[in-house]
């Protein structure tokens, strides 16, 4: 689910109580999750950053303290979420573009990275990292990966 890759499982489950009540206090959402206070927080706050939930502040009466009374704006999250997907596809389209025009020689040691044809040859195929002679890498199955993951997200944006 799109609101736990950009903010983690806590929110997921923060976002489903705010989905069922029109407002709710903090404390409301540690009773009907079983999160810390202090993550509720923090994850309220970000989602306020991002304008996903609202905010408005009482006082109470006996103790003078603020309280802050938290709502979800979905609009505003499906919004989000679609921007992100266009960023995400965008990212992959360039990427898939990129892995299509190019060749790639590794010297298939881990922690380097592999290099296309023009940085390979200019490196007299020896891996500028670890010295190592670099070899033609097949990178089909990232294409095809690329390829799967583009295709779900653009149907993802349609419906
Ligand atoms: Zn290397």
């Amino acid at each position: 689910m799109e609101v736990a890759a950009l903010f983690g499982e806590d929110a997921v489950r923060v976002v489903e109580v705010l989905k069922g009540v029109h407002e709710i206090i903090d404390i409301d959402v540690v009773d009907q999750t079983q999160i810390r206070l202090s993550t509720v927080r923090k994850t309220l706050y970000r989602l306020y950053d991002h304008s996903l939930v609202g905010l408005r502040r009482s006082r109470d009466k006996e103790t003078g303290w603020f309280v802050f009374h938290w709502r979800l704006q979905p609009d505003q999250l499906e919004g989000f979420i679609f921007n992100q997907k266009r960023r995400v596809l965008e990212k992959l389209e360039t990427r898939l573009r990129y892995e299509k025009s190019h060749e790639f020689y590794s010297c298939q040691t881990q922690g380097c990275r592999p290099l296309p044809f023009e940085q390979a040859f200019e490196a007299l195929f020896r891996c500028p990292a670890c010295n190592k002679p670099m070899v033609h890498v097949n990178n089909s199955h990232i294409i095809e990966t690329l390829t799967r993951k583009i295709s779900q997200i653009k149907k993802e944006l349609s419906e």
